[in-house]
Order: structure tokens, then sequence, then C-alpha cells
């Protein structure tokens, strides 16, 4: 399974992506003078980030990769997400979808990598069914998360954290350049369809 950060980047990549779908994006378009954290997309993205990691909070009790590594955890996340947009007076289909993408990340994550812990790979399509997924392509190598301060296990980590970011970075900074054209364009837009001409 990767690491934390490697979900992290996904999740990143996720929120930029779902940018660049059509549809009400009016909140996600920054001011000019903006700062960084506004630009990158603020909350939703780094609630993204969040996302993406959290099934592996399981770790921190019994049965690791089963339901919170499964589409019905992540149709509760897409649900939680709707209540907090409708609270917040966000677009609540693309906010609903765009963390439930978000959080499904993972999943595609774990699945395409490597698992050396019987059973292999995780129980995706819970509650439908309990069968354990794994695509075996190991794409991603496996971290270790116990006795994480040994030179080997630092080195183990290192390498996987290394090709994670060789991987996922290009595809979250192709996404974050393609976004930035396609949010300043739709800003000229909506500027343009807001002064008509006289
Ligand atoms: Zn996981």
């Amino acid at each position: 399974m990767p690491s934390p950060i490697g979900h992290a980047l996904a999740g990143f990549a996720t929120a930029w992506a779902a940018d660049l779908v059509p549809g009400d994006r009016a909140s996600r378009i920054p001011p000019a003078t903006a700062s960084l954290y506004v630009r990158a997309g603020n909350g939703l993205t780094l609630t993204c980030a969040a996302l993406a990691m959290a099934p592996d909070l399981d770790l921190l009790m019994a049965g690791h990769r089963t339901l919170t590594h499964s589409i019905g955890a992540t149709f509760f996340v897409a649900l939680f997400a709707a209540a907090i947009a409708v609270s917040v007076r966000r677009p609540v289909l693309r906010v609903a979808l765009t963390c439930a993408a978000a959080y499904a990340s993972h999943l595609l994550l774990d699945w395409l990598g490597a698992d050396s812990s019987r059973p292999y790979g995780l129980r995706a399509l819970w509650p439908f069914s309990d069968t354990y997924y794994i695509s075996g392509l190991d794409i991603f190598r496996q971290t270790a998360r116990r006795y994480i301060t040994t030179p080997t296990v630092i080195g183990q980590n290192l390498l996987a954290v290394a090709q994670e970011i060789a991987i996922l970075g290009p595809i979250a900074i192709a996404l974050w350049l393609v976004r930035v054209k396609a949010l300043a364009r739709l800003a000229a837009e909506m500027s343009g369809g807001d002064h008509p001409t006289q």
C-alpha cells in the first residue's frame, strides 16, 4: 500500500481534475490577487487530500483495509460532503462527487499497489461483497508502518515515497497547469458575460 504522501498527492490531483469537469465552477475561480492557498482551491482541495489519506485511519483499529476501503464508505463520504456543502452554500453535487472521488482515489492506489500481508487487497465492494480485490500490478511499493525508525524500514519507505512522487507528481503538476488555464478562461468568459455590450 502507498504512503500517506502518495495518497495526498492523489487527493490534490483529484480536486484539480474535478475542476476541469464542466458545470458550476464559479466558486473555484480565484480572484486575481489571491494567495497560493486560494488559487490551489483552498479548503476543498485540502479536504480532498485529507480524504485521500483517511481510509488508512483503520490502521488504528483492527481489520485494516476492510470497511473504510470500500464503496460503502465512499458513499457515506459523498453524503456527508453533500450535507456540509448545503450548509456552506456550495454546489452540492460537485462537492459531494469531488470528495467521493478523492476518497475513492485511495482505493484505486491501494488496488494498484503491492500488498505483503494476507488477505491481499481491499474489500472494495463492501457492503455488496466481502471479497478482497487487488490488481497484482504492484505499481506502488509496499510501505511499512511498523518499526519505522529502523534503517531498513526507513530505506524501504523512502524508496516507496520517491517512486510515488515520481509517478503521481507529474500527473498532479499537469492537472494543476491545465486547471489554471481552464479556470482563467472560464473567469474571462464569466466577466465577459457580466458586462454585455450596450
Ligand atoms: Zn489504504
